[in-house]
């Protein structure tokens, strides 16, 4: 956090709690240093309304924010876009699931929480990337040729927009495993519940594979990072925004991705159940 100069006294910090371990290693982290860093933290969830999962999860994440002293602002699909992630499966799986559940799941909880950030007033996003979920997030995006993504998804963002709050990953170097160890010996528990639509995410297989090389190469992840920030240097994002003319918030084109994806979902789910 002090080499990347992660944050600086006085920010106001939206830490991104899911309930999970490293989520929860990251917010005790922060509250147990907010002191010698200069911070102030709010936690955040969003609740995407997977039912069996959850609720489990939220339950957990309050805990431990009340238990830190640590206030906690929960943002919900239901009440910003109209449906569950539940009831968008349902209405995806009536079209043949041609879109997966981790893709609508990922682009409206990053909306989620940018938003939830802004309207708490702050000045950074912490979220509890590891080392694996960068490492996985890389071969993610040079499978499907998402070159420009290695610029924007790196230990800090810089502020892009006004709307857009600058995103950092303290355990951005931490292997999972650490940081699993980490929660463990400081007594972190998170029920063993798994989303179950994982069985659906591409990232679930990378992780198996990669979790496999390893067991002959155990720094390939570090150097699967390394290639990634010698990459993010030579493949930029234009940078250039519009505002979504049904949200207003930042976008590439004229709707921004939630909202286009949430429209979608929408239009289906209602022709589906009318
Ligand atoms: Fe969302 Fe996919 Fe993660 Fe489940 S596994 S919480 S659907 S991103």
């Amino acid at each position: 956090m002090e080499r990347f100069k992660l944050f600086k006294p006085g920010d106001r910090v939206a830490v991104a709690v899911s309930g999970g371990k490293d989520s929860l290693t990251l917010l005790y982290l922060l509250s147990k240093y907010r002191d010698q860093l200069g911070v102030e933290l709010v936690a955040v969830l969003v609740d995407e309304g997977i039912s069996g999962y959850r609720e489990y999860k939220r339950f957990t994440a309050e805990k431990y924010a009340r238990a830190w002293g640590v206030e906690l602002r929960i943002a919900s699909f239901k009440e910003r876009f109209g449906f569950t992630l539940d009831e968008a499966v349902f209405a995806l799986m009536m079209e043949g699931l041609s879109v997966k559940p981790c893709s609508v799941c990922g682009v409206l909880r990053r909306y989620l929480l940018n938003r939830t950030a802004l309207e708490v007033g702050a000045d950074k996003l912490a979220t509890a990337h590891n080392l694996d979920d960068e490492a996985q997030a890389f071969l993610m995006n040079a499978i499907q040729a998402n070159l420009t993504a290695f610029s924007r998804e790196g230990i800090a963002d810089t502020k892009a927009h006004e709307l857009l709050v600058p995103r950092v990953k303290p355990l951005y170097f931490a292997p999972e495993k650490e940081v699993m160890a980490y929660a463990l010996l400081n007594s972190i528990e998170s029920p063993y519940v798994e989303c179950p639509y994982i069985v659906y995410s591409m990232r679930n297989v990378v992780r198996r594979w990669l979790n496999y090389v390893e067991l002959e190469d155990p720094l390939v992840k570090y150097r699967v990072l390394a290639s990634k920030e010698l990459l993010a240097g030579v493949y930029k994002e234009a940078g250039e925004f519009k505002l979504c003319k049904l949200c207003g918030m930042p976008s590439s084109g004229d709707l921004c991705k939630a909202c286009e994806v949430s429209e979608e979902v929408r239009r289906i789910y209602k022709l589906k159940r009318s």
